[in-house]
């Protein structure tokens, strides 16, 4: 009887300490433990969460949201998260995984930084009846608008006074400082951008849609529904590269596109490389203002 009181007082200690490594929620540092899907969402969560965090990113730089899984050491990672930031627009590797890891760590605080932004139709591009589209539906890129970035930083810092009240005070200045830094960026880009004279630019995945409209951009994709162009879908892209007198082919880095050298030799022009996912996501973006103007 002893014995059997003994193993029932082990099993109690046993799940005591399991209960408090399931309650941790800091790095050894202390820090909070954030997650993230996208690279440039690192920028935005370490500007408001300032010292007191630590930012892992799923999809690091050079990663493919539309494809990337889940690697076993990020699933033993998740479980010591506190929150995780979802972009929340609808890329594929978040519709795919999100349920799996809201299942590692129930306690995890989940913010949707899209809240509050309304999403756009991909590629909404059309002439002639020609459907050129992207990858079908809602385009999931929110972040390459700097105003949408506004919202997805307000989101973020919500997600951590949740997790973290006695902290408000600093997360509410380090929001502040971020903001004035987006909008600062967003009239440098707006004074950089107002005489272009030609307007589109065309691209191979058509991950600018939010860029492009904010500033007044036309944005003509090369991809149709996620794949290279058929023959007839790309003699029609040459025709019109020619007529919008386009002169540049973006695509994204490390991508190679066949339908990108041939529009590009058709055209007498080149390619050029635009990071949707860079990590110095204002920067990136101020980079691409001044790409697509010098095209
Ligand atoms: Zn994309």
């Amino acid at each position: 009887m002893k014995r059997y009181l003994l193993f029932i007082f082990l099993i109690f200690l046993l799940m005591l300490s399991l209960g408090c490594a399931n309650e941790k929620t800091t790095d050894s540092d202390g820090k909070i433990v954030v997650y993230a899907t996208i690279s440039p969402q690192k920028e935005m969560i370490e500007a408001v969460g300032g010292d007191k965090i630590n930012v892992n990113i799923i999809v690091p730089e050079g990663g493919d949201p539309h494809t990337a899984d889940l690697k076993p050491s990020q699933l033993a990672d998740l479980s010591k998260a506190k929150i995780y930031v979802m972009v929340g627009s609808g890329i594929e590797f978040e519709v795919k995984s999100m349920d799996k890891i809201k299942d590692l760590n129930k306690n995890m605080i989940i913010v949707d930084s899209s809240k509050g932004i309304e999403l756009i139709e991909i590629g909404a591009h059309q002439d002639e009846g020609d459907h050129v589209d992207g990858e079908g539906g809602k385009d999931p890129h929110i972040w390459t608008s700097l105003r949408n970035g506004k919202i997805m930083v307000q989101n973020i810092y919500e997600g951590l006074i949740a997790v973290d009240p006695n902290n408000k005070e600093y997360y509410l200045k380090n929001r502040d400082d971020y903001l004035e830094k987006l909008d600062e960026a967003d009239n440098y880009i707006i004074n950089e951008l107002k005489d272009m004279d030609n307007r589109s630019f065309m691209i191979f995945h058509p991950s600018w849609g939010y860029f492009a409209k904010d500033y007044g951009l036309s944005q003509i994709a090369i991809e149709v529904e996620g794949k290279e162009p058929t023959l007839q879908s790309l003699a029609h892209t040459i025709e019109e590269a020619k007529e919008e007198n386009i002169k540049v082919i973006f695509v994204s880095p490390g991508f190679s596109s066949k339908a990108a050298e041939i529009i590009t030799k058709e055209i007498g022009g080149k390619t050029e490389v635009l990071d949707p996912l860079a990590e110095n996501y204002i920067e990136n973006l101020k980079i691409t203002a001044n790409k697509i103007k010098n095209q």
